[in-house]
């Protein structure tokens, strides 16, 4: 088996889908390994410590894409890019799958089997896999670091002879993996850090963290069977907004993460609420890149209102971060190859019936396999 690993195609992302380190365990099942000239530097990984590991350094990009059983990349391919592959060939990258219908079908039309990591499975065997996770958690790390870095405050409390210093008030919304890592970062820190989820089970997790859950009654709200929240209704939404208004004015950074699997992000923070923030406090939308929980906030934008808070809205901040975000995104492929490789036949096992490979393959075989997109 050949696997081949392109440059990104969006020049602002860094991460590259393997490193060398996840080459050499590839290399060592008898996996070939060819890497675009350059592929790692955005993430300071050197060709030469790709060839150190097994890789071959290729310069023809088109050609490579035609002849590998196997191309991995952290982004999406561009449109031009998927007739170019190999028929029965695989593709593994984030897919943006419910917003991507004409790039399935073109995945389905060259006969390639399209796996999106957007639908690994949540479950405790996938866990190895699952890319949402390992990066919305640097995501949420980094996103405290961008707010302080912003922020015209410390975050710790300081005890001086000059006077005492009160801790940086930080809430974040949203309590998945990007949220619970935003918790901790910022206790680590040393700020006073409070925190609102609709799904009741994280109100635990949080205290466990040294934080303060914020209660809100809004009924009836749960969770899905993958642990995804649940959309609220208007009436929810309102009630959340009337409770939360009075904590973000009080906070100095605010942190929002608050998404729902495969629809746009809830909105959240409401320009009434931004209004409401101090000056000079900053918002960070960890969800901008799905319609933002927060209103007024940009895309890959700091916006300044006046007299108010700064709206950071990057997306994927763990592109800042990339040695680590590529590591970790590479130790997720890898352990997908590792995990459905058959020794004997050299070659991934294409079980549509297994719940990990069945629940994140979209297309197989010229057809669009996975029940949600057909
Ligand atoms: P996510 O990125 O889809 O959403 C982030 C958080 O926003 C979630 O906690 C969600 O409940 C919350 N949210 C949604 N609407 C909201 C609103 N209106 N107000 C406030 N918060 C709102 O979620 P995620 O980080 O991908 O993870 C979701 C859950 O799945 C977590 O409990 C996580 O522990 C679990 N999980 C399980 C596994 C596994 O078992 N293998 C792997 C990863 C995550």
């Amino acid at each position: 088996m050949r696997v081949f690993i392109p440059r990104e195609s969006i020049s602002s992302e860094t991460r590259v889908a393997l490193v060398p380190e996840s080459v050499q365990k590839l290399s060592a099942l008898g996996i070939d390994i060819a890497v675009e000239r350059g592929v790692g530097l955005d993430s300071y990984y050197l060709d030469t410590d790709y060839e150190k590991a097994g890789a071959q350094i290729v310069s023809d990009r088109a050609t490579e894409l035609g002849q590998a059983d196997l191309v991995a990349r952290v982004r999406k391919p561009p449109m031009e890019e998927v007739g170019r592959l190999k028929s029965g060939s695989i593709h593994i990258s984030f897919l943006d799958p419910f917003n991507e219908s004409e790039l399935i079908q073109a995945f389905s039309a060259a006969g390639v089997t399209a796996i999106s990591m957007e639908m690994i499975p949540r479950t405790t065997l996938a866990q190895k896999m699952d890319a949402l996770s390992s990066q919305a958690n640097l995501a949420g790390y980094f996103a405290v670091l961008k707010a302080a870095e912003r922020l015209n405050r410390i975050l710790p409390m300081m005890m001086t002879p000059a006077g005492t210093i009160a801790p940086s008030r930080v809430f974040v919304i949203g309590v998945g993996v990007a949220g619970l890592q935003a918790i901790a970062t910022a206790k680590r820190l040393g700020a006073r850090v409070e925190a609102f989820d609709t799904r009741p089970v994280v109100e635990e997790q949080v205290r466990s963290l040294g934080a303060k859950f914020v209660k809100i009654d809004l009924g009836d709200t749960g969770q899905t069977d993958q642990g995804y929240a649940k959309e609220l209704t208007p009436e929810q939404i309102k009630m959340q907004q009337e409770g939360m208004a009075k904590i973000c004015a009080q906070s100095d950074i605010v942190i929002t993460t608050a998404k729902l699997f495969g629809r746009p992000a809830p909105k959240i923070v409401t320009e009434e609420m931004v209004a409401g923030m101090k000056f000079g406090s900053v918002i960070v939308d960890l969800a901008v890149e799905s319609g933002g929980n927060v209103v007024g906030s940009k895309l890959d934008e700091e916006v300044q209102i006046e007299d108010g808070p700064r709206i950071i809205g990057i997306g994927a901040l763990e592109d800042r971060v990339a040695v680590h975000s590529s590591q970790m995104f590479s130790a997720n492929v890898y352990n997908f190859i590792e995990h459905f490789w058959n020794e004997e036949s050299k070659e991934i096992a294409r079980d549509l019936s297994d719940e990990i490979f069945g629940g994140c393959a979209i297309t197989d075989g010229g057809a669009i396999v996975h029940e949600r997109f057909k």
